[in-house]
């Protein structure tokens, strides 16, 4: 339906369309929002074919059944029209999640839990690996949440913060 109303749009608004996706200078003439949530949404991954990876093994990602990811931010289609009505440009959203209803992030997180023991997680407050002694993960899997912004200084933040836990040597 959604790829019908855009094969639409773009017959009638020819102009707009090309403009849109191949002007000169693209970088120059185009915002691009970003929109980010808190939603508590997940994903597996593991080692497959599909696909994008062209069936050839790499990783593939599923949805996590009752986590699923909507590929709609409520209210980011509203801001972006709004935004184009303001600076005379053109709303246009991207392929995969707009036309296909496929949700993208560059902020994978998670997948190595905070716990007091091996049952409860994977490292303990320190970030060390529960049983392991002198192994630590410090990246972006141990972020307990989705911040809703984007992630990088946090992870920095925790990586400094476990480091300042490590003894030096005497
Ligand atoms: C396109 C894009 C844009 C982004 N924009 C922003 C932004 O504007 N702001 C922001 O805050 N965040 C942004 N992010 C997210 C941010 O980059 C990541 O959340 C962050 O880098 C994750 O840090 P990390 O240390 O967990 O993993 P990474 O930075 O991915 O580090 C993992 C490292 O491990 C190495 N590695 C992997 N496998 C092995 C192996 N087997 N042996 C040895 N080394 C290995 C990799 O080469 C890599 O250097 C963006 C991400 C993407 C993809």
């Amino acid at each position: 339906m959604r790829l019908l109303k855009f094969i639409g749009w773009a017959l009638t608004h020819p102009i707009d369309f090309l403009k849109a996706l191949f002007l000169p200078g693209w970088a120059h003439n185009v915002t691009i929002l970003l929109v980010m949530q808190h939603a508590d949404n997940r994903m597996r991954f593991r080692i497959g074919r599909s696909l994008f990876t062209l069936f050839r093994t790499g990783m593939v990602a599923d949805e996590e059944p009752g986590y699923e990811i909507n590929a709609q931010v409520k209210g980011s289609h509203e801001v972006t029209r709004e935004f184009a009505k303001r600076t005379n440009g053109v709303a246009l959203g991207s392929i995969g999640e707009n036309l296909l209803g496929m949700p993208t992030t560059a902020h994978i997180l998670g997948g190595a839990p905070i716990g007091k023991n091996a049952d409860e997680g994977l490292v303990d407050e320190s970030f060390a690996v529960h049983n392991y002694e002198g192994l630590y993960i410090i990246d972006g899997s141990i972020m307990p949440a989705n911040p809703g912004v984007n992630p990088s200084l946090t992870i920095t933040a925790l990586a400094e913060y476990a480091m300042s836990k490590v003894q030096s040597k005497k």
